[in-house]
Formats: structure tokens, C-alpha cells, sequence
């Protein structure tokens, strides 16, 4: 991590059309018509100019000699034509930010890795694809690595507040052993989970499935403070050209922001960038969290102005206006016993299923269809008075558990708290906390009898989603087969925490035996027979 008082460069870029572009590279990506183009020109230079000016204030580059760079852009879900209202959304990081960063290290280190493992259930392969990477890597000789087909290593993590074990793909640890350095490029948006996704959330998508969705609940900001602790970004390069307001990772409105954010340690350099959106970054639990761990610096030196340019929040409610204006018909039914002061119900755990629901219903949203169906919510455990367990509607009315199983249209029982109370009457029951990222949405065709148009066989995406889906399971078979571990699972030895951090930068490698043949065949099943 670069350490030192913390640095941030800010560049406006100068205004245009960046809208054509920002999600995938065109056909004519690399060509000299692309190059002579005046947005690709302005921002190559603005991500230049961006990146010597933070070289002045930190040094950054004499870190480079000798170092592998591992980039890590944001493809959580690269919305290129995949059926919705609209044919793009800017949700991902632009590649031409991509392509612009990859020229300036070009100058210093010709080892440059991007490596990602997109959103679950969406192979990274097609982002790759789909995003134009692919062809991006070719040219400049990048190396690309899907991660979810990687095998992992097991660390113990015994500083973790919530997270006292870490799965990460054995191809990153040359950055926990300084071998590498690791450029965190996100996008800047919102996120109905966060708040607003930006290099420390972009963290995430380093691990596999399985840890990501442990702690995915009100425990969130502090997972991601762990993650931060474990692998800290040695420098943040935020793609503001085109921002993403509203429910991201679900289809965000784009916002002419035309900015680009670098700096030198994550919690500033978001908090900048929270700020220039128009957040108060102190109010949210993300920030909290960063900030119980890593006290603001004291010396906080900006180059360049930075602006406020509003961004419309996320919002996972589901007893908003805005929800219920969409979706009429719907009755949201939430009960958590866990109670913060000031907050709404709901939102006393946002960071799980509340936000996967919201996010189902925007890709509904998004797909044009009929909204005006019958369908009762129901989140949480339910609120217990000793005797009966009660949810609330968005009206603050109590609705007792014999009168949820009188009403005369489907349950859909949201998340592993409601599962345990209402599963047994439920329609459908959807179980985990950060319970399938596609799920609600899935069980939303299914219950309402609606065809869905998102991956439709006419959208252009659905040739690289399954080209992407088929490669990637096979490598996945292929890495169970040979006995690698690909993800949390029963064969995992048991972690002791009881060393001295001292010893070994705060973490420890576990060793990983290769797992025997009934346990290769029965993890090759599980991929078979269940939705990864
Ligand atoms: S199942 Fe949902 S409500 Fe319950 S802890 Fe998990 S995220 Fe929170």
C-alpha cells in the first residue's frame, strides 16, 4: 500500500457525448478513426494528465519498476443490449478508462494483469467479451483472468471484525506478498447495498462466490472494512466519465459527470469521491465502518477542484413511493427484530435481501412489462411478543402471521430470517442473505406467469453469456477434477487463529491439500445441480 499523507488528483474531462462507448468497446476499437475520435482523445488525456499529476504528489511510478500491476475494473454486469428497456447502462467501468490507464503504465511496466470475477451467475469471460477487454488485452498485451475459475488459497485473518478467514485466488497473492501491485478501477455510482460503490467495494469482486455472500446483510460495511484490512488497493482510479445514479448494480441512470478520481488510499480517496456526488460520507455505514478502522488521515493534499455534481441516491426500499408507484399491487411485509436508533425498519438490515429484492424488481422494471400483479413480501424474522411473530407494512400496520396466509395472492418468502417463519405457507422461499443476485427477479416470471426479456434468445448478449458460461464451467470442472479448491465448501481445514500476527503481516496461509475423489465428484454435482 502506498503509504504516506494521503493524495488525491481530480480531472474534469471536457464535455461531449461519453454515453456511445462507456459500457463496451465498438467494432472499430483500435483502428486510427477510433484513436482520431474527440472523446477517446479527451479521455486518454485526461486520465494521463490525471495519473502524472498524482505521480508528482505520491511517486507512484518508481513502485512500478520491477512490479507486476494487477487492474481490477468494476463488470459486476456489463448491460451491453442484454434485452432491457434501454441498450446500455453505465454500470461498469468505461474500458476506454480502461485502455487510457493501461497506455501511461504501459510506459513503466509491460506486466499488466486485469483481473476480475464479475457478479454471480454471470460468467467473466463474457464481460470480458461482452465490455470489448478481450480485444483491449489483445492489443496491448494485457494478461486477463477470470477469477471464479481460479483455486484459492485460505487465509487465517485473526485482526477480521466479522471476517476472520479469507478465500482469495491463488493468482493474487503475489499482492499480498508486495510482489504486485493492485490498481482498484471502479465506477462511480451508487449502490443499493453501500450506498455508493466505489474502490473499496470494488474489493469485492477479487473473492469467490461463497465468501462474498457470508456477512452480505447488516454486517456488510464491516466485511468490507475487513477486505480493506486484508487487501488495500495501492491506488484508486475512479471512472467518473459517465456515472451511474439510482439502483446499481440493477440498470442506473447515466450522469454527465465527466470526471476522473485518483488517489493513494481508498477510505479518502472514496470519501472524495462520495463528496463530489453529493453525499455526506460520515452519514453512511460504509464510511462509519472504513473510519472505526482507518482514522482519516490527517494531510489530505487535492490537485485539481472538486466539484458537486448531485448523483440521485439508491434506494432499497420497498415501502417507498417510488416502489409502490411502480409496483402498485405489491405488499411488502418486513419485521427485524435488530433495531438501530433512527433507522426505518427495513433498513436495519440493508446490506443482504432487502437490496437483492429491490434489485429483482429493477430488472423487471427495466424489462417493459406489466407491473400490476398481486404478490405479499415477506423479510425478516417477523417482530415476536412472546407469543406471535408480526410484520409491518409500508403504512405501519401489523400484519400477525395467520392473516399473511389468508390473503389471496402468492408469498414470496425473502431470505434465510423470513424462510424460517413464513417458508412453511410461502409460494416460493428464497434462503441466504445475499441470496441469488438473479433470484427474485427469476421467481418473479415464475409467479406472476410473465416471460421474461432479459438473456432473451433475441438479445445480442446471449450468444457471449453462453459461450461465456459454458467455458467457464468447464474450467471450473476441470479445476474440481484435478482436486483444486474453487470456493468455500465442507473440505476446507479448520482455521486456528492462535499465531501472532507480528509474524505474518496479519494474516496466514492455511495449507490446502488436494480433496480425494469423493469429495472432487461430490463439489462437481453440487455445480451441476444448483445455481452458482
Ligand atoms: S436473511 Fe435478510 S433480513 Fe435476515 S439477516 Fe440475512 S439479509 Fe438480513
Amino acid at each position: 500500500m502506498v503509504k504516506g499523507t494521503a493524495s488525491i488528483a481530480i480531472n474534469r474531462v471536457s464535455p461531449g457525448n461519453y454515453l456511445p462507448g462507456c459500457v463496451s468497446l465498438p467494432s472499430h476499437y483500435g483502428t486510427a478513426s477510433w484513436y482520431r475520435e474527440t472523446t477517446v482523445k479527451n479521455i486518454i488525456a485526461a486520465v494521463q494528465e490525471n495519473l502524472e499529476t498524482l505521480d508528482q504528489m505520491t511517486g507512484f511510478t518508481s513502485s512500478l519498476i520491477n512490479r507486476e500491476v494487477v487492474l481490477k475494473p468494476n463488470l459486476v454486469l456489463v448491460y451491453d443490449r442484454i434485452g432491457l428497456a434501454r441498450p446500455v447502462y453505465p454500470n461498469t467501468t468505461d474500458p476506454r478508462v480502461i485502455e487510457a490507464t493501461v497506455l501511461f503504465l504501459k510506459r513503466y511496466q509491460a506486466r499488466i494483469t486485469i483481473a476480475e470475477s464479475s457478479g454471480r451467475g454471470l460468467p467473466t469471460r463474457s464481460a470480458f467479451k461482452l465490455s470489448g477487454l478481450a480485444r483491449l488485452a489483445a492489443r496491448h498485451q494485457v494478461n486477463l483472468i477470470a477469477l471464479e475459475e481460479e483455486p484459492v488459497n485460505l487465509y487465517s485473518f485473526p485482526h477480521g471484525k466479522v471476517e476472520k478467514s479469507f478465500l482469495l485466488p491463488a493468482v493474487l497473492e503475489r499482492i499480498l506478498q508486495g510482489e504486485a501491485l493492485y490498481f482498484s478501477l471502479p465506477k462511480l455510482k451508487t449502490n443499493l447495498y453501500t450506498g455508493v460503490s466505489l474502490g473499496c467495494k470494488n474489493s469485492m469482486g477479487f473473492f469467490p462466490y461463497l465468501f462474498r455472500q457470508r456477512n452480505h446483510n447488516f454486517n456488510l460495511p464491516e466485511k468490507l472494512a475487513d477486505i480493506h484490512s486484508f487487501i488495500p488497493p495501492d491506488l484508486i482510479i475512479i471512472d467518473g466519465i459517465v456515472g451511474g445514479e439510482e439502483q446499481s448494480p440493477g440498470p442506473v441512470h447515466p450522469v454527465d459527470s465527466r470526471i476522473i478520481i485518483s488517489g493513494n488510499q481508498g477510505p479518502e480517496t472514496d470519501r472524495a469521491a462520495a463528496r463530489i456526488m453529493g453525499f455526506q460520507p460520515e452519514e453512511m455505514p460504509l464510511f462509519q465502518a472504513l473510519d472505526r478502522r482507518f482514522p482519516p488521515a490527517t494531510r489530505v493534499k487535492t490537485a485539481g477542484h472538486a466539484p458537486v455534481i448531485p448523483f440521485r441516491p439508491a434506494n432499497p426500499s420497498l415501502h417507498s413511493k417510488d416502489f409502490r408507484r411502480h409496483f402498485p399491487r405489491v405488499l411488502a411485509l418486513i419485521g427485524h427484530e435488530r433495531e438501530e436508533e433512527g433507522l426505518p425498519m427495513e433498513l436495519n438490515c440493508r446490506g443482504g435481501c432487502l437490496a437483492t429484492t429491490r434489485l429483482g424488481f429493477e430488472f423487471f422494471r427495466f424489462e417493459g412489462i406489466p407491473r400490476n400483479f398481486p404478490l405479499t413480501l415477506i423479510i425478516g424474522r417477523g417482530l415476536y411478543d412472546g407469543e406471535n411473530r408480526y410484520y409491518l407494512d409500508g403504512e405501519g400496520t401489523l400484519y400477525p402471521l395467520e392473516k399473511i396466509q389468508t390473503l389471496p395472492r402468492p408469498v414470496l418468502a425473502i431470505g434465510s430470517c423470513a424462510v424460517q417463519t413464513c417458508g412453511h405457507f410461502a409460494s416460493r422461499s428464497l434462503k441466504g442473505c445475499m441470496i441469488h443476485p438473479n433470484s427474485v427477479h427469476q421467481s418473479l416470471h415464475q409467479l406472476t406467469g410473465l416471460r421474461c426479456r432479459m438473456l432473451n434468445p433475441l438479445a445480442p448478449a446471449i450468444v457471449p453469456f453462453i459461450k461465456g458460461r459454458m467455458s467457464m464451467q468447464m474450467r471450473r470442472f476441470w479445476q474440481l477434477a484435478r482436486g483444486q479448491h474453487l470456493d468455500y465448501s465442507q473440505y476446507l481445514p479448520e482455521i486456528n487463529s492462535d499465531f501472532s500476527p507480528e509474524l505474518d503481516r496479519g494474516f496466514l496461509k492455511v495449507p490446502l491439500d488436494p480433496m480425494d475423489w469423493k469429495q472432487r465428484l461430490h463439489l462437481i454435482a453440487r455445480e451441476l445441480f444448483t445455481q452458482i
